[in-house]
């Protein structure tokens, strides 16, 4: 079967500065990806170059066997309109750390707005689903609330029920409880558990071990734009192989 994503030796660089060095990687259809590593590493860069909000260098990248913002032919990579390119991150969602709510539009309204305005929803079918969506993460009674009459753990809740609002088929997540209070960051990582537990295939960006351990399917560790290491979660905690990565856990612990 085609993997969700595929990575092949993915190089991403700003300028004179490389910031993705040949990442390869491969994520099922259903799977948990968690991807850790120290700050600057390139993670937050790699998420944006799956969702073509960065543009790689060399190297393929593919979502659900598409090749991600070209097209191939002979060998030969050609960009896609912007307008294809807008058509394949239709099919991802992503979720940030600082949680991107419009702040004057309430929880439903930012639910809405992009199945009304890119896919063509009606506005009533889209708010029935958004009903549904608010239900799914806990939040049925903070349909007309806005943002900042939100705890955090509530914006960032809303922000992932925007996400699914589209129906994705892969959802990127990067650091999403980084900004949090600690007593909040639960209440959020119960939410992506369920969403993981109902098959929608991941990748996360966290800090959040326990997560890691419980939820993901598989751990990557990246530094200086390469992966390091990777592995079953738990077998990579207990027993990593190289020495980057022993620095990097011990410092989390
Ligand atoms: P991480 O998410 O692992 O902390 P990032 O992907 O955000 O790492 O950043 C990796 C490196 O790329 C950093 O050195 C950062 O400054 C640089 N970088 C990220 N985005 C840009 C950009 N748009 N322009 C220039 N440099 C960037
Ligand atoms: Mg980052």
């Amino acid at each position: 079967m085609t993997p969700m994503v595929k990575a092949d030796r993915v190089c991403k660089n700003f300028g004179a500065l490389q910031v993705l060095k040949g990442v390869s990687l491969e994520i099922d259809r259903g799977q948990v990806l968690c991807l850790v590593g120290p700050s600057g590493s390139g993670k937050s860069t790699f998420l944006r170059c799956i969702n073509h909000l960065e543009q790689v260098n060399a190297g393929r990248l593919y979502v659900d066997g598409d090749l991600v913002g070209y097209s191939e032919k002979n060998g030969k990579l050609y960009e896609l309109h912007p307008r294809a390119a807008a058509k394949q991150r239709q099919d991802i969602g992503m979720v940030f750390q600082h949680f991107n709510l419009f702040p004057h539009r309430t929880a439903l309204e930012n639910i809405i707005e992009a199945p009304t305005q890119v896919k063509r929803v009606s506005k009533k079918k889209a708010i029935e689903r958004a009903k549904d969506l608010l239900d799914q993460v806990g939040l049925s009674a903070k349909a007309n609330a806005y943002p900042a009459q939100l705890s955090g753990g509530q914006q960032q809740r809303v922000a992932i029920a925007r996400a699914l609002a589209m129906d994705p088929k892969l959802m990127l997540f990067d650091e999403p409880t980084s900004a949090l209070d600690p007593e909040l960051v639960g209440e959020v990582l119960t939410v992506m558990k369920q969403l993981a537990k109902d098959g929608m295939t991941m990748v996360v960006v966290t800090h959040e071990m326990g997560f890691a351990r419980e939820v993901a399917d598989q751990l990557v560790f990246m530094d200086g734009g390469v992966v390091v290491e990777s592995g079953e979660p738990r077998q990579l905690l207990a027993n990593p192989q190289q020495d980057r990565t022993k620095a990097f856990l011990s410092n989390l612990l």
